[in-house]
C-alpha cells in the first residue's frame, strides 16, 4: 500500500495541472492499493468515491498547486477513514472500568497494558490495577509485574497453575473492595489464531464485561494483521484498536485496513518500547505518514511547542550584542532536546530527505549532544560565561566531571568559539529567518 500511494503522489507533485484523466489514473492506482491492503470493497468503494466528489468540485485556491490540494484531499479522506479526530477511552462506568487487552503474542499487550496504566494514572488521575491472565508463559506474568512496577500501578497476582477465568474474577473482586479505578486485564495471544484461545478471551469477556476491549495489533504486520483483525472481530465486541510499533519500518498502511476491518477506531499508537512510548492515535497525522509526507503537522507542532520564542528573541539579542556564552549554548542544547532530539524530529519529515540522513550518523549525533551537555554542565556558571579563561587544569576538572578525555573539551570549546563567529555574523537576523523558516514548514 505504503509505495504504491507514495509513489503515486510523487507522480502527482510533478504535474503542474490535474486533468479529469490524471485524477482517473490516480484513483485507479488508490483503488488497486487499497484493495490490495485488503481492505473492504465497500469501504475503497466509498474512499475513492469522496475523493473523486472532492477533487474535481475543488477550487484549487491560494498558493496550491493542483497536485498538492489532490494530495490533500486524499490525505483529509484518508485520515477519515481511519477515524475522525481522536477517539479518547471510554471509562464512563461504575469503576471498576475494566479493559480488556486482546491479540496475538508478540502484539504488546503485556507493554501496552503497563503504557496505559502509566498513562490513565498520569493524564486521568486514576487508581489502576493490572492482572495477567497469560498462564502459559511463566515469564509472562513476571513480565507484567516488571511493567506495572515502572508504570507505578497496582499489580495483581496470578500464578500458571491457575484459570484464566478464576484469576480475572479474583481480581475484579480485589478491585471492587479496593476502589480501583480501572482494571487492566491482560490475556495471552498465540502466535497464530487458533480456537481455544479466542474461546478463551471469550469466556473472559462474558466474565468481566470490560467497558473496552482493545486489540492490540502490530503495525508491522502489514497484510497479516487484516486476518487478525477480523478474527478477534467475530470473536469479540471490539470497542478500539491499539496500533503498536509504530516506531519501526512500517509506514502504517495497516491502521487503514485494520480499522476497516475490526469496525472500532483505533484509539492509541505504541511509539517505542519504553513505558511511556504510547499516544493517543491522531487519523490526520497517520495519514500523512501512510502518504509518506513525513509528520509534518507534528513537526511544527514539535518546533512551536520546543522552542521559546521569547527564548530565542532573547537569543537573538545576545547574539547581536556579541554576548553569545557557553550558557546560551547549552541552552540551544537543550531546546534541541526538548524537541525530542534529531531522530524524532528526523522521523517526522519526508521519508526521501531522513533517509539521507542516515541512522548511523543520527544515533552518533544525538549522542554527541548528549555528551556535549555533559560537558558543559561540568563547568562552572563563570567558565560558561567566560570560556576564556578555561586552560589546562580546568580542562582536566571539567574533563573528569564530565567523564570524557581532555581532547573532547577542547573540541567542543573550539566548535563553540566557530558557533560565536559564525552567529556574530548572522547578527540575529538570520537566526530568526531561520527559525521562521521551520514554522512555516507547513
Ligand atoms: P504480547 O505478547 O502481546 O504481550 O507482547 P509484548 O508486550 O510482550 O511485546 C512484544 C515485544 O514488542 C516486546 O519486546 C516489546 O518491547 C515490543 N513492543 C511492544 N510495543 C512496542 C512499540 O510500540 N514499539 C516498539 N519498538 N516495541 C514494542
Ligand atoms: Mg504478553
Amino acid at each position: 500500500l505504503t509505495e504504491k500511494l507514495s509513489r503515486l503522489v510523487k507522480q502527482v507533485r510533478g504535474q503542474a495541472r490535474i486533468t479529469e484523466s490524471n485524477v482517473q489514473d490516480m484513483l485507479r492506482e488508490v483503488r488497486m492499493a487499497l484493495l490490495e491492503a485488503d481492505v473492504a470493497l465497500p469501504v475503497v468503494r466509498d474512499f475513492i468515491a469522496r475523493v473523486k466528489d472532492k477533487a474535481l468540485g475543488q477550487e484549487v485556491v491560494g498558493s496550491l498547486t493542483p497536485g498538492q490540494a489532490l494530495v490533500g484531499i486524499i490525505h483529509r479522506e484518508l485520515a477519515a477513514t481511519m477515524g475522525e479526530g481522536v477517539a479518547d477511552l471510554n471509562l464512563a462506568v461504575q469503576p471498576p472500568a475494566v479493559i480488556l487487552m486482546a491479540g496475538l503474542q508478540g502484539a504488546g499487550k503485556t507493554t501496552t497494558t503497563a503504557k496505559l496504566a502509566k498513562w490513565l494514572i498520569e493524564r486521568r488521575k486514576k487508581k489502576v490495577l493490572t492482572v495477567s491472565g497469560d498462564v502459559y508463559r511463566p515469564a509472562a506474568i513476571e513480565q507484567l509485574r516488571t511493567v506495572t512496577k515502572q508504570a507505578g500501578a497496582e499489580w495483581f497476582p496470578s500464578t500458571p497453575d491457575q484459570k484464566p477465568l478464576d484469576i480475572a474474577r479474583a481480581a475484579l473482586d480485589y478491585a471492587r473492595k479496593h476502589y480501583v479505578d480501572v482494571l487492566i486485564v491482560d490475556t495471552a495471544g498465540r502466535l497464530a489464531i487458533d480456537e481455544a484461545m479466542m474461546q478463551e478471551i471469550r469466556a473472559l469477556h462474558a466474565e468481566l464485561k470490560p467497558v473496552e476491549t482493545l486489540f492490540v495489533v502490530d503495525a508491522m504486520q502489514g497484510q497479516d494483521a487484516v486476518n487478525t483483525a477480523r478474527a478477534f472481530k467475530e470473536a469479540l465486541p471490539l470497542t478500539g484498536i491499539v496500533l503498536t510499533k509504530l516506531d519501526g519500518d512500517s509506514r502504517g498502511g495497516a491502521a487503514l485496513s485494520v480499522r476497516a476491518v475490526a469496525g472500532a477506531p483505533i484509539k492509541f499508537a505504541g511509539v517505542s518500547e519504553k513505558i511511556d512510548g504510547l499516544e493517543l492515535f491522531d487519523a490526520e497525522r497517520h495519514a500523512g505518514r501512510i502518504l509518506g509526507m513525513g509528520d509534518i503537522v507534528a513537526l511544527v507542532e514539535q518546533v512551536t511547542a520546543g522552542v521559546d520564542l521569547q527564548q530565542a528573541q532573547k537569543l537573538a539579542a545576545k547574539v547581536k550584542s556579541g554576548g553569545f556564552d557557553l550558557e546560551d549554548f547549552l541552552e540551544q542544547i537543550r531546546q534541541m532536546k526538548k524537541m525530542g532530539g534529531l531522530s524524532s524530529l528526523l522521523d517526522k519529515l519526508p521519508t526521501q530527505i531522513a533517509a539521507k540522513a542516515g541512522e548511523a550518523d543520527l544515533d552518533r549525533a544525538e549522542k554527541d549532544i548528549r555528551r556535549k551537555e555533559g560537558i558543559i554542565c561540568a563547568m562552572t556558571p563563570e567558565e560558561r560565561r567566560r570560556p576564556e579563561i578555561i586552560k589546562a587544569s580546568r580542562k582536566r576538572r571539567i574533563a573528569a566531571g564530565a567523564g570524557v578525555q581532555v581532547q573532547e573539551v577542547n573540541r567542543l570549546l573550539k566548535e563553540f568559539e566557530q558557533m560565536q563567529a559564525m552567529m556574530k555574523k548572522m547578527k540575529g537576523g538570520g537566526l530568526m529567518k531561520m527559525m521562521k523558516r521551520l514554522g512555516g514548514l507547513k
